[in-house]
């Protein structure tokens, strides 16, 4: 987890909980006095169970076939990246600042968390946001951050990953252009790329994700997000002399 302090000086810290979640989560937390003392506790915090739909799709059989051994090469690889790119998260100071924002203003075609049935076949829950969108339309960064991933992929299309730093990640996927190159620092509201078709779709949208290092959260909590990082030093607030510190 990356603390960092509000505007009230209180030490404040987002995490993400896998979908499947419920009952009590045990957070241990170690809380590191200037000399060295160290206090720590364990904190429970109730995680109610989150109900979910299903929906049914149709896409080409060839999305839903087993791939051959040099498909499943590439799809592995860039499985790989991605989980990379998710973790890098939790290596970068915190970059974002101020409010997440929408990519796009459209209409929601799909919420997060959905059970999907790729022709018949429950395959997956949709761990994504879809925005409605024609080909060419305007997908705008969610906040400030580096990209940190740029490619074609089989399932996701063209895709960019923009980390946000201090553990926060997002995606926009399926992309028929994109306007930003690996290593680029964006910033909220920069355009990043135009709404396509590329990889498993059904027809051109926008598929946001929203990452906590590894787990998939809803990107609607994203935007309920606030901590200025301006006022909210990220670094390893117990040992600076002005730190406030409970537990
Ligand atoms: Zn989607």
């Amino acid at each position: 987890m990356h603390f960092s302090r509000d505007s009230t000086g209180a030490y404040v810290a987002y995490a993400g909980i896998p979908v499947e979640s419920h009952g009590t989560l045990s957070l241990p937390i170690a809380v590191e006095h200037p000399g060295g003392a160290v206090d720590s506790v364990i904190v429970s915090i109730p995680v109610s169970s989150a109900r979910f739909g299903t929906e049914q799709l149709s896409v080409d059989p060839r999305f839903t076939e087993k791939p051959d051994s040099a498909l499943a090469v590439r799809i592995a690889h860039e499985a790989a990246a991605i989980r990379v790119a998710w973790e890098e998260t939790h290596h970068t100071p915190q970059l974002w600042h101020g409010a997440f924002q929408r990519p796009r203003s459209s209409k929601i075609t799909s919420v997060f968390g959905t059970g999907r049935e790729f022709n018949g076949v429950v395959q997956s829950r949709h761990l994504g946001l879809d925005f409605d969108g024609s080909i060419g339309s305007t997908i705008r960064a969610s906040n400030t951050g580096v990209v940190t991933l740029v490619g074609d992929y089989y399932y996701s299309g063209n895709i960019v990953v923009i980390n946000h730093g201090a553990g926060i990640a997002t995606a926009y996927l399926h992309m028929s252009k994109i306007l930003v190159a690996l290593g680029d620092t964006v910033t909220r509201g920069q355009l990043i790329g135009l709404v396509g078709a590329t990889g498993r779709v059904t027809g051109p949208h926008l598929h946001w994700i929203a990452k906590y290092g590894a787990v998939s959260v809803n990107p609607m909590s994203l935007l309920t997000v606030t901590a200025d990082p301006q006022k909210a030093p990220a670094s390893r607030p117990a040992t600076r002399p002005r730190g406030r510190t409970r537990g």
